[in-house]
């Protein structure tokens, strides 16, 4: 079996992008990614584009058989599979929904390895927790000798300002996890603590960046929950620690953000749409239908400072939301935001405040909306390297510590 010490062996399923690789690649843990797995085309070639040495089989998981999983020798699976069956708005299908059949294969196959792996860590959608298919997980777990720890964390939590809450479970064999299990943690273990603070980013500016002609905006518009200078989530947590987007924010020409603009078909949603500011600390999760839509996808930043601008909008909000009158909106209504200069997120912005590294790169030929659609199915690579080093960490590396 592994220790931290030996590398550890990783199947990658459901790879996407590779942010769990990305994630393996931040926890400093050695490791070898003996294959990754996918059937998009599309998230295959970005991953071969940014793991060029790694072994990327485009098949369906389905078809993976017992001995081929055995041959392997693997230490560790690092799996998010497809969340559309868990999804709260969605139609909760479950394991009825043909696109968890995979992974129910899987867990077919998990008691009749000869070599089951020591280490599982899987990411979902919250949703997933009260789902059948988790009854099925935890059920072959136990009937395998897993010990496990679920989780439903959010970056908010982490000091990036991004809410984005999932589930994970961390499941270990013949080993006993560092720190006591529980129910579902919506914390991690105190052992976690100084892994919290993410390195790669640039520390937040100063309040007094925020300029004096917005301050004086930024209550009203809060009251309606559209802009927030705190980071609070949707049980109404606040997480002063966020640190600020405009540490994740491209620096660019207004040519550079002219394609990133919201059109005019997008901009009639304004009311709904969740506006943020270089200095707020908190926007919201990034779906993969972000980009084409922009209701309940993810948030849009406003770009003028102008406070003419921005009252003439605020005006036009209230006039909205309290008269629940928007119908006969027009060209002037609409000149009127077209003011705040309002703009999609770029895929660089989201791929940060995913915690991908700088080094991570799309290959010439992926579409602005491909990149969307592919990091809004990826994850947190900082909320995961956490939570890979806990699964490692073993009572021994605790005692070496203290
Ligand atoms: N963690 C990944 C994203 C996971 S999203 C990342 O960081 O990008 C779920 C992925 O599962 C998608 O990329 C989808 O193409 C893939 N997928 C869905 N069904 C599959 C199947 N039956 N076999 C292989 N891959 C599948």
């Amino acid at each position: 079996m592994a220790s931290t010490v030996d590398v550890i062996r990783v199947l990658e399923l459901y790879s996407g992008i590779g942010g769990m690789h990305f994630a393996l690649l931040e926890s400093g843990l050695k490791y070898e990614v003996v294959a990754a797995i996918d059937i998009n085309p599309v998230a295959n070639k970005i991953y071969a584009h940014n793991f060029p040495q790694c072994k990327l089989l485009e098949i369906g998981i389905e078809t993976l058989t017992v001995s081929w999983l055995d041959d392997l020798r693997i230490d560790m699976i690092l799996m998010s599979p497809p969340c559309q069956p868990f999804t709260r708005v969605g139609k909760k299908r479950d394991c009825e929904d043909g696109r968890t059949r995979s992974f129910l294969h899987i867990l077919n196959c998990l008691p009749k390895l000869n070599n089951p792996p020591s280490y599982i860590l899987l990411e979902n959608v919250r949703g997933f927790e009260v789902s059948k298919t988790r009854e099925w997980l935890i059920s072959t777990l136990e009937e395998c000798n897993y010990q496990y720890q679920e989780f439903l964390l959010t970056p908010l939590q982490f000091g990036i300002p991004n809410s984005r809450c999932r589930y994970y479970i961390l499941a270990k064999r013949a080993e006993k996890f560092a720190f006591q299990t529980d129910s579902v943690r919506a914390d991690l273990p105190y052992l976690a603590t100084d892994w919290l603070v993410h390195k790669e980013t640039s520390s937040a500016p100063l309040k007094s960046e925020i300029p004096e002609s917005l301050q004086l905006f930024l209550n009203p518009w809060a009251k309606y929950g559209q802009i927030m200078h705190q980071a609070e989530d949707e049980e109404g947590h606040i997480y002063p620690g966020c640190k600020t987007l405009s540490a994740f924010l491209e620096d660019g020409t207004v040519e550079y953000f002219s394609e990133f603009l919201i059109p005019d078909k997008l901009l009639h949603l304004f009311i709904v749409i969740d506006i943020v500011l270089p200095f707020h600390r908190k926007c919201s999760c990034f779906t993969k239908r972000y980009g084409r839509f922009i209701q309940g996808a993810g948030s849009a930043v406003q770009m003028s400072y102008d406070a003419e601008a921005l009252e003439a909008a605020y005006n036009l909000k209230t006039n909205a939301v309290e008269m629940k009158n928007r119908s006969g909106w027009g060209d002037e209504e609409l000149s009127v935001i077209r003011k705040l200069k309002l703009r999609f997120f770029t895929p660089t912005e989201i791929a940060r405040l995913l915690c991908f590294p700088e080094s991570f790169s799309f290959p010439e030929a992926t579409t602005t909306h491909q990149k969307y659609r592919v990091l809004g199915n990826s994850l947190n690579v900082h909320v995961v390297s956490i939570l890979i080093r806990l699964l490692v960490l073993t009572t021994t590396d605790v005692s070496s510590h203290s």
